[in-house]
């Protein structure tokens, strides 16, 4: 994928998911998550990498990982976003 595009797109991701309070997922949540991304045809296992969106892909509850970020969603609707009851 396009390294201008990738980044395009990671950024539009980081302000939706700092919009929404930075909510995470659980271990279980990512895990859900990535046991339907590495059967799908657009995983790019040795990077780790949606072929899609180009985000980065992991089994990890990390920053850095699309699949932990709770208000994300798959770009072909394989997985939904999660919400989060509003902060107080
Ligand atoms: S985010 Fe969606 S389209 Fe991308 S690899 Fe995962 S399941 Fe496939």
């Amino acid at each position: 994928m396009d390294i201008t595009l990738k980044i395009k797109t990671f950024l539009k991701s980081l302000f939706f998911h700092i919009s929404r309070g930075m909510p995470k997922c659980t271990k279980k949540e990512v895990l859900f998550r990535y046991n339907i991304c590495i059967k799908c045809d657009e995983f790019i296992e040795n990077e780790s990498q949606c072929g899609v969106c180009g985000c980065n892909l992991s089994n990890k509850v990390r920053f850095m990982n699309k699949l932990a970020w709770a208000d994300q969603k798959c770009p072909k609707d394989y997985w939904f976003s999660i919400e989060r009851p509003n902060r107080k």
